[in-house]
């Protein structure tokens, strides 16, 4: 159980699924987002705080927390609920812990119902409150460019929507699925694919129904082996809620692969705690996608998050963005993909940013990823470089990018060229069968 948080207020529908007597949890949480699920009950206080306060926090976190939060202890920092509800979320709060510009000052006062603001005070506290061109900054503080739109964006420039056979589940390979589960995350990235539905109540209302036609849906359809649990962020769910999902997935005897897409173990590692861990391990074989930007995330705080995941045999790769001005040169890159193979983290896929509405000044050309790729490949570890992908607009699917490295056949050998561009020849004889 989670750290002794429960809060049950209903039962689950009624099912053919075996073992889903779980309770389920009301997620709205005080502000009306869905995810955060408000602290009711608490057993055996001693032990949370022995386990809380056995949680890493470095020296520039501390002094982030005693400035700006004297009245929290250590052992509320390293409570993952304490984090949700302290999150920056308006002009008022980042204004304290940065010194905002006129225009990111304009942009928050204009948000609406835009992709709203949310930072969790650890997140925060990685943020240099002086240099406007902070990585993390760039990433989670809005700016009026969020509001232009150029040619080529669109809300939902992957056609999700389309390719949505029942509300909340994007069936659009053959074998596998994207299962939405939630539209909350623990902070907002300004480049977000899916800022059409996170952050808001919006049109996609999670609830045991939705999941469960979502459930039926899997159920009825068994050439589908894999699911990527996704939303917003599944790990700002509950532990039972998410236990709830994963065993109504393993329950489906064709469900063969379960993966979790998730930025929490990077800007709410206190969130990965041994209950988490244990409770995840009795669902194998499961996988982690993580959404590592920038090297100034790789902590002892993350570090400690992505060591208990990876003790608890869950395998980690890192999906990162490039985005301009984050990430967009091979020095960063290559600090970050090293970083994460210290912290057992596989760089797995780079993507090209998706040219959602008002992404324009995070877009950077094909050729730059082109270039990042070609600074890696050979001139560090194999398992350090990703694969370039475009996630084609209309919903094309994947497309990997690389160097052109087949380039042309003399005779019976193909001419290869590597990464210091020299050119090899392999014997491949025309004549050759099979
Ligand atoms: S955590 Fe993921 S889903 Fe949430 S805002 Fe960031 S990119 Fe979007």
């Amino acid at each position: 159980m989670d750290e002794g948080l429960l809060g049950s207020d209903a039962e689950p529908p009624s099912t053919h699924h075996q073992h889903l007597s779980l309770p389920v949890l009301d997620l709205r949480s005080a502000n009306g987002e869905l995810g955060a699920t408000p602290v009711a009950v608490r057993r055996d206080p001693a032990r949370l705080a022995r386990t809380r306060s056995r949680l890493v926090i470095t020296p520039r976190s501390n002094d982030f927390r005693r400035r700006f939060f004297p009245e929290a202890n250590r052992i509320d920092w390293n409570d993952w609920r304490w984090q949700l509800r302290h999150r920056l979320r308006d002009l008022r709060g980042l204004a304290r812990v940065i010194r905002l510009s006129a225009e990111e000052e304009a942009a928050i006062r204009r948000l609406g119902d835009h992709l709203p603001v949310g930072i969790t005070p650890y997140y925060a506290s990685l943020i240099d409150p002086g240099d406007p061109g902070d990585p993390i900054r760039r990433m989670m503080v809005p700016v009026p460019d969020e509001f232009v739109q150029t040619p080529g964006e669109a809300d939902d420039p992957l056609a999700e929507d389309s390719h949505m056979p029942v509300p909340g589940l994007v069936h659009r390979y053959p074998d596998r699925v994207l299962f939405l589960v939630t539209s909350f995350c623990a902070t907002y990235c300004r480049y977000c694919t899916r800022a059409r539905l996170v952050g808001q109540t919006g049109e996609y209302h999670f609830n045991t129904q939705q999941y469960q036609q979502a459930l039926d849906y899997i159920s009825e359809h068994p050439q589908i082996r894999d699911v990527l649990v996704s939303g917003g962020d599944p790990l700002t769910m509950t532990d039972d809620r998410l236990e709830w999902l994963l065993a109504a997935l393993r329950a489906i005897p064709h469900v063969e692969f379960i993966r979790i897409g998730t930025k929490v173990p990077i800007v709410l590692p206190q969130r990965i705690t041994t209950d988490l861990t244990g409770m995840l391990r009795r669902y194998h074989p499961l996988w982690f996608s993580l959404h590592f930007m920038h090297p100034a995330e790789i902590t002892p705080e993350t570090a400690h998050a992505c060591e208990r995941l990876a003790d608890a045999g869950i395998p980690l790769g890192s999906q990162t963005v490039l985005a301009r001005g984050v990430n967009d040169d091979v020095e960063t890159m290559k600090r970050l993909v090293h970083g994460l193979l210290r912290i057992r983290v596989r760089p797995y896929y780079l993507y090209q940013c998706d040219p959602i509405s008002g992404s324009r000044h995070f877009r950077t050309s094909i050729e730059k990823g082109l270039e990042i790729i070609a600074g890696l490949r050979g001139y560090t570890t194999g398992y350090a470089c990703p694969t370039f992908v475009v996630d084609a607009p209309g919903g094309g699917g994947k497309i990997a990018l690389g160097a052109q490295n087949v380039v042309g056949r003399d005779g019976d050998d193909v001419l290869l060229r590597n990464w210091e561009g020299k050119t090899f020849r392999y014997p491949d004889p025309v004549s050759r069968t099979g």
